[in-house]
């Protein structure tokens, strides 16, 4: 098995309401259970950052079957690595929802990774983008 991260940003359409988000969130569970992908989904802004941890192949496929669909559009690929072991290993896919809970500690952690404490994943690094990801990984489980 050659073990691969993937990450990427893409645009919620405008009209995306809590019950996409639920069913995006649900089908991810299921899917990536049954094919060992583990992850994490954040949604703020109108934007989303996913990080997709598994086969290559198997990852390959999963995003391109995101890519098509019509919930979120332009997606673009930040990072696609060969690594040495998981960092969401407990997680099919954790999905936070920032803009439920857009709490100044979020807005803080977002602004120590980008211009501005608003999600602009296009304007940042993989590196950032993962120790973001990282440490809202870490908030939400509190
Ligand atoms: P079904 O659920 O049976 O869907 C069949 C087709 O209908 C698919 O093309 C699907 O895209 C489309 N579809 C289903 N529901 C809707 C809807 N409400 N509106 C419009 N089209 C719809 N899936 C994963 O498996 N793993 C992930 O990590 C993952 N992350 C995602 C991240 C984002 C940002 C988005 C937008 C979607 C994500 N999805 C993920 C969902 C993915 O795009 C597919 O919808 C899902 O994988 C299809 O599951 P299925 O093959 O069981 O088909």
């Amino acid at each position: 098995m050659n073990l691969y991260r993937i990450i990427y940003s893409s645009y919620g359409k405008p009209d995306l309401g809590y019950h996409d988000l639920r069913d995006i969130m649900q089908k991810s569970e299921i899917n990536n259970q049954r094919d060992g992908i583990t992850g994490m989904l954040c949604y703020g802004d109108f934007v989303f950052l996913q990080i997709l941890e598994g086969d290559r192949t198997t990852i390959s496929n999963t995003f391109n079957r995101i890519s098509q669909d019509p919930r979120h559009h332009t997606p673009e690929l930040i990072e696609c690595r060969p690594i040495k072991s998981r960092i969401f290993g407990v997680w099919s896919m954790k999905t936070v929802n920032l803009s439920d809970l857009k709490s100044e500690q979020v807005k803080n952690l977002i602004l120590k990774y980008s211009t501005s404490d608003t999600m602009k994943p296009h304007n940042m690094s993989p590196k950032q983008c993962l120790s973001l990801m990282q440490e809202l990984a870490v908030f939400y489980d509190k």
